[in-house]
């Protein structure tokens, strides 16, 4: 056991009854309620919650209006201006890295090194290039075949934004949203999971410090069926952004009808992780185990399905599960831990579910299977296989650290498989064949494809799904797409 030492900064942020943050003041709810988030390492409260309901989602929603309209941010601070703003709190992030460190550990189950080497500086650097972009967002002009004319595009803010954010990268997935919609010069209702509303909460208090005005990013964490319904079904909300399960995605498709918002979804996955026997099966075994078990599997793009051309499966079945037994479960706040626990007890037992129905229609589970005595919601990294593409476990999302094994027979036998799923956010496959190493990746039908190698990202790549993983693209240029309008200008001019 090496426990962490305490922040004194967190414990302190832990001391307060947190607020909702609307036109840059803590308030409670209009109702008073509250809600407690726990801590998923020991199932005890970690800090009492002002729940939004949607009164406050109307409140933070006109804030953000009135800072839109007003200009106080789109244009009386000059593009270069929100440059520097964004990159001041990228400042106050870098200065409170270990606050907010301890405190995603603490709140989303994360081991604390990770939040410190993982979550905090990709957050960072995310934010930075965010930040950048802000005096980078241009129009053209267009070459038409009309005399006299100049005509222009320009590339304007949506408007107020809403984002709805999950639990499993509280801070990544707020700054994804921040980053983009503020750059642009929008305004930002951001909704964080109710799991993990803490340091959503910290990043608006330090965006206040850092100079971003009032109303340009209110934060209200809250229920999701209560304020982010309402979020989604404001009237006067432009656009949406959420992330998050594809069920509730298709809950904010329908709301976002109402006034037909811009809404652009980040949704689930069951990604496909193919070793083909020609590849480098010794680091494929290992990319594939951390591509599950990281973040105790609770990733959108986690491989959760590992195809293995069969004649390497004995090989990488035993890698893996030897990987899986190995993992050092524990306390976030252990600096030895390398797996935490699964977010909240309810989220263990439907997790726990999947891999009892599978055990119980007969299907192997060749490693873990249960969940760990004790008041965390701690879960045994989990190997089943060899399986069906077909069977529920190898098609449903689960979200947790169970990995599937199917072995194929051919690279037709990998892609058709692969592809045999609702979902398309991610796929990779292992291979010396360059010829092979092309031909999959044009076939399989995903957003983001790895070749020898897996998650890897990046603030200056597009990241989104195929099919029922969402629409529309985060991070890359093309992220400024989903927070501005076009506008096409045609000005006549006069012959002298
Ligand atoms: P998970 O099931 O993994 O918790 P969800 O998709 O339910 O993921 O949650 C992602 C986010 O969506 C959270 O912020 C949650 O509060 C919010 N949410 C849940 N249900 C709804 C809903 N009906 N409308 C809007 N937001 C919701």
């Amino acid at each position: 056991m090496a426990p962490v030492e305490r922040d004194l900064d967190a414990a302190a942020f832990l001391a307060c009854k947190q607020g909702l943050l609307i036109n840059g003041e803590r308030v409670s709810a209009a109702s008073g309620e509250t809600f407690v988030t726990l801590n998923p390492s020991n199932g005890e409260p970690l800090a009492d919650v002002a729940s939004a309901g949607a009164a406050d989602v109307d409140r933070a929603v006109r804030s953000s209006r009135r800072a839109f309209e007003s200009g106080v941010w789109r244009t009386k601070m000059t593009p270069r201006d929100r440059v520097n703003a964004l990159l001041r709190l990228c400042t106050l992030l870098e200065e409170k890295r270990e606050e907010m460190a301890q405190l995603e550990a603490l709140d989303g189950g994360k081991p604390v090194s990770n939040a410190r080497n993982d979550d905090l500086p990709i957050s960072t650097n995310y934010l930075r290039y965010s930040a950048t972009m802000a005096d980078k967002i241009v129009g053209e002009t267009r070459p038409v075949s009309v005399p006299n004319v100049l005509s222009y595009t320009v590339r304007e803010p949506v408007g107020v934004c809403g984002a709805i954010i999950p639990w499993n990268y509280p801070l990544m997935m707020a700054v994804w949203k921040v980053g983009p919609a503020l750059a642009a010069g929008n305004s930002l209702v951001l909704k964080p999971a109710e799991q993990t509303p803490l340091t959503a909460l910290r990043l608006g208090e330090l965006a206040l410090e850092a100079g971003i005005p009032p109303g340009v990013l209110n934060v209200i964490p809250g229920i999701g069926e209560v304020a982010g319904a309402a979020l989604a079904l404001h009237p006067d909300v432009d656009k949406i952004a959420f992330t998050g399960s594809t069920s509730v995605g298709q809950e904010i498709v329908r709301a976002a009808s109402g006034n037909l918002k811009r809404v652009s979804l980040e949704l689930g996955g069951k990604s496909p992780h193919i070793i083909f026997a020609d590849g480098d099966v010794s680091t494929a075994i290992d990319h594939a185990s951390a591509g599950i078990f990281y973040n105790q599997g609770q990733d959108c793009t986690a491989g959760s399905r590992v195809f293995v051309e069969r004649s390497a499966y004995d090989q990488v079945a035993s890698g893996i599960v030897g990987r899986a037994r190995a993992m050092r479960i524990g306390d976030t706040m252990d600096l030895a831990t390398e797996q935490g626990p699964l977010i909240t007890a309810e989220h263990r037992e439907r997790v726990a579910s999947f891999v009892d129905e599978a055990a119980s229609d007969g299907l192997d589970v060749i490693a873990g299977g249960s969940r760990v005595a004790g008041h965390g919601f701690f879960y045994e990294p989990t190997v089943l296989g060899p399986i069906s593409n077909l069977a529920r476990i190898a098609q449903e999302e689960i979200f947790g650290p169970v990995v599937v094994l199917i072995p194929f027979d051919g690279e037709d036998d990998a892609v058709l498989q692969s592809n045999q799923s609702r979902y398309g956010l991610a796929a990779g496959f292992w291979t010396r064949d360059l010829n092979r190493a092309l031909r999959v990746a044009s076939r399989l039908r995903a957003g983001r494809i790895w070749i020898n190698g897996w998650g890897y990202g990046d603030a200056t790549t597009p990241f989104g799904g195929f099919k029922m993983s969402g629409w529309g693209r985060e991070n890359g240029r093309e992220v400024f797409d989903m927070y501005t309008e076009v506008k096409n200008v045609w000005m006549r001019f006069y012959d002298s």
